[in-house]
């Protein structure tokens, strides 16, 4: 059995009095049986650690450096993430993968770096609406999972994968239950056939997940909890889908 797990990404929202807020009625609305975590700007993890003090909830990052330390200048090293305590990093956002031209090794880089560094990777992988139009789904996110696997050799088990699905990122479209385990099962056969760990994975779905229709979504065989983009960002909401998992 897989343990369910709920993350928040706040994407560049918030600020020291919302986030103490939101993170405050987290911290009433919990315990859950799911992992919970939230990834907060970097600006804001120290905060979010000291207000996460003592709960069960994570928190981690929404990107990281492929580099250990030195002249990056304005980038975060995954051993800084490991120093203030973050849990997981989101790498490969499609975001990230749009507006900073990341490339599927670039994200397999920095899973690789965070790894290495005890921050466990969630990396993104989804199709656009055209490529979806195109039939080109199965094959463009195993693309993107294969340099990851084959960049992270035999320690591939110990990542997260997310499918978000960029045409239902924030648009209010989401993947039907159905459509959303299919390429699931995809990404869980690419895993099989790469690591014995592959049943013990967490594979998340995000993209317009919300509190009616998280419990479809995680009930699903080989969704094993959600990315949270848009609900993230409202207590009762997250709390909700907290509990759908
Ligand atoms: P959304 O975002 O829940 O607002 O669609 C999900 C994500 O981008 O991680």
């Amino acid at each position: 059995m897989r343990k369910k797990l709920v993350v928040g990404n706040w994407k560049m929202h918030g600020n020291r009095a919302s986030n103490a807020q939101l993170l405050g009625g987290l911290k009433d609305a919990g315990p859950w049986t799911a992992d919970v975590a939230v990834c907060a700007p970097f600006l804001y993890i120290a905060d979010t650690a000291l207000a996460l003090a003592g709960t069960a909830i994570g928190y981690g990052a929404q990107d990281c450096s492929a580099h250990e330390q030195g002249a990056y200048t304005g980038e975060v090293s995954p051993l800084m993430l490991a120093d203030v305590g973050c849990r997981y990093v989101i790498v490969g956002h499609s975001e990230r993968r749009a507006y900073h031209a990341e490339s599927d090794q670039l994200v397999a880089d920095k899973a690789k770096v965070a790894l290495a560094h005890g921050v466990t990777p969630i990396v993104c992988v989804g199709e656009t609406r055209a490529e979806r139009e195109a039939g080109q789904t199965e094959a463009v996110v195993k693309r993107q999972l294969a340099a990851v696997i084959h960049t992270l050799g035999h320690c591939c088990g110990e990542m997260v994968v997310a499918y978000e699905p960029v045409w239902a990122i924030g648009t209010g479209l989401t993947a039907t239950p159905a459509e959303a385990q299919a390429v699931h099962a995809v990404l869980r056969a690419q895993l099989r056939a790469a690591t014995e760990r592959a049943d013990g994975m967490r594979i998340l779905y995000g993209g317009s997940v919300k509190p009616d229709n998280a419990t479809e979504l995680f009930g699903q065989a080989d969704i094993d909890g959600g990315l949270i983009g848009g609900a993230a960002l409202k207590a009762v909401d997250f709390a909700a889908i907290c509990r759908a998992a």
